[in-house]
């Protein structure tokens, strides 16, 4: 019995762990690479194993780093089941023919360039087809109830709480007559989310994959008054100006969380009529989701929407399809758009920003993370002007923050997750962070508790059959796969030449003497020889 990382291992994203037994082999999570472009190269890579030899996969939720790789495992041969939980079935029927797109679209424009460089053509990750192929494989199953994809393999979903349908996915495997239990957390959401319930707390296990995206990160609690409040605030604020406020919101989870908390100040009536307008079709599709299982909110969000007849229907919110409807928002005034991507990186919020961001009247407020070299990073960092589609803009609006929207718990919220864990398990593994994040938190796990624990890299392979309680050993990596290894960048190249650029037109701007600007030229010229 054998475990190995092919992803998130040293980064954040690209969850993909491979297990094999002598009848069987499965994975779980395919997730795609996202961040800078050295991380996304590995999108294009060969898989580490053949994809034909798979057997089944599962998967842990339905965010793209979780499971944006299916449809090329797909293309690459795989044809067996993929089991997840219903919301997380529903939600890829839109999220990965939409990842396609953007693949399609992303390659297109990489092709312009490669043929003005006289380069071959690229081909796209995977296509809507593939997709299409990646869906049908699909298989939902309830939580909590346990189901065998394989002959000695036993599989149980239970809540994560990180986004509706995640999974903390419990696994009992048998191989050579040895049964052993592999719990992988998945993404760990904290208490007291919006919608979701707390995540369920495991026991026991032989092996634990936890995820560490914020295991050297204490976040100041927020409470949901202390979040309701400073939504509130910030909309009146924004209203007496009169302008727009534009709101970079993910379009799973955290437009919903911001429907549902909205919808709160409006049943209180702490804010006025001021209409919201979700504008992205992919938000509106994930938000049918949300519909279509209350049974799984939690206690807060089931009386909210017995009171208001439903989370997402208010006469005050108004979903948008097309390109016409939302270029149509641009004369508007007093309104709210909510619109992804969450990080102002891609999609409709690029637009709406290109339009509003000069104008003191508008408000942009950022309600989750904003990666480095993200668009939406420079502007909370106060950046006085930003490139969106090459055309230079200022930012005039106001900038502000909400907190209290995390999808992950914190360094604590971790901990006090583990603190259930009554048995000692046999190893734990640290996943799903920064190397700095992941190594600080598996110290803190070996102090707190006295678990053995590891943090693997990618490509690390560990046989799960040779670990004794009693002897206690330490992880080590048993074989590695021929592949590249990742080098986890902040800001890469490609960061660094934005930053260039727009340094550079300022200088062009700012310095008026023709001389001065001729040397420093000049200067940058012979460096670059
Ligand atoms: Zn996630
Ligand atoms: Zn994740």
């Amino acid at each position: 019995m054998k475990i190995s990382f092919f992803g998130a291992a040293g980064c954040v994203t690209g969850s993909n762990y491979l297990i094999e037994t002598e009848n069987y082999r499965f994975l779980v999570d395919c997730g795609m690479f996202q961040g800078n472009k050295t991380l996304k190269e590995n999108n294009y890579k060969n898989f580490a194993y053949n994809p034909a030899d798979i057997d089944f996969v599962i998967l842990t939720h339905a965010h793209i780093d979780h499971t944006g790789l299916l449809p090329k495992l797909v293309k690459h041969g795989f044809t067996g089941p993929v089991y997840a939980t219903k919301p997380t079935v529903d939600m890829l029927r839109s999220l990965l023919p939409d990842s396609a797109r953007i693949q399609e679209v992303e390659v297109l424009q990489k092709n312009r360039r490669n043929e003005r460089k006289g380069l071959p053509p690229l081909e796209p990750i995977y296509d809507e087809l593939d997709a299409d192929k990646a869906i049908s494989l699909l298989k939902g199953v309830d939580r909590y109830k346990d189901f065998s994809p394989a002959d000695g393999c036993n599989v149980v979903f239970h809540n994560a709480g990180h986004i509706l349908g995640s999974a903390v996915v419990e696994i009992k495997v048998t191989d050579k007559n040895e049964t052993r239990k592999i719990v992988f957390t998945g993404d760990l959401g904290e208490d007291d989310h919006p919608i979701v319930n707390d995540p369920d707390r495991i026991k026991s296990t032989d092996f634990l994959l936890v995820e560490s995206t914020y295991g050297n990160r204490i976040r100041k609690e927020v409470t949901k008054e202390e979040r309701l409040s400073a939504i509130a605030n910030v909309f009146k604020e924004a209203e007496k100006r009169g302008g727009k406020i534009l709101i970079p919101a993910f379009s799973l989870e955290r437009t919903q969380d911001l429907l549902h908390d909205i919808l709160i100040l409006k049943e209180r009536k702490e804010i006025s009529g001021i209409k919201v307008i979700v504008d992205s079709p992919l938000s509106k599709e994930l938000t049918k989701v949300f519909v279509k299982y209350p049974e799984l909110y939690d206690e807060d969000a089931t009386n909210l929407r017995n009171k208001m007849g439903g989370l997402f229907d208010h006469p005050d919110f108004r979903f948008t399809e097309s390109v016409e409807e939302s270029k149509a928002l641009n004369p508007l005034n007093n309104i709210v758009i909510m619109s992804a991507s969450g990080m102002c990186d891609a999609g409709r919020i690029k637009h709406h920003l290109k339009h509003n961001l000069w104008n003191p009247a508008n408000t942009v407020i950022f309600v989750g993370y904003q990666a480095e070299g993200t668009l939406g990073r420079l502007i909370l960092d106060g950046a006085k002007k930003v490139r969106i589609h090459g055309e230079e803009v200022t930012v005039g609006a106001v900038i502000d923050q909400i907190p209290g929207y995390s999808g992950h718990a914190d360094q604590n919220g971790l901990l006090k997750w583990m603190k259930t864990i009554e048995n000692n398990p046999r190893q734990i593994f640290v996943v799903h962070g920064e190397p700095e994040s992941a190594s600080e938190f598996a110290s803190l796990i070996k102090n707190d508790f006295g678990f053995n624990v590891t943090v693997p890299a990618m490509n690390d392979s560990f046989d799960l059959l040779g670990y004794d309680e009693s002897t206690k050993p330490v992880a080590k990596a048993s074989e590695i796969v021929e592949r590249p290894a990742l080098k986890p960048l902040k800001r890469d190249s490609h960061n660094l030449y934005a930053d260039f650029m727009l340094r550079l037109a300022d200088y062009m701007r700012f310095e008026k003497d023709e001389d001065n600007r001729r040397q420093k030229l000049e200067e940058l010229l012979t460096k670059l020889k």
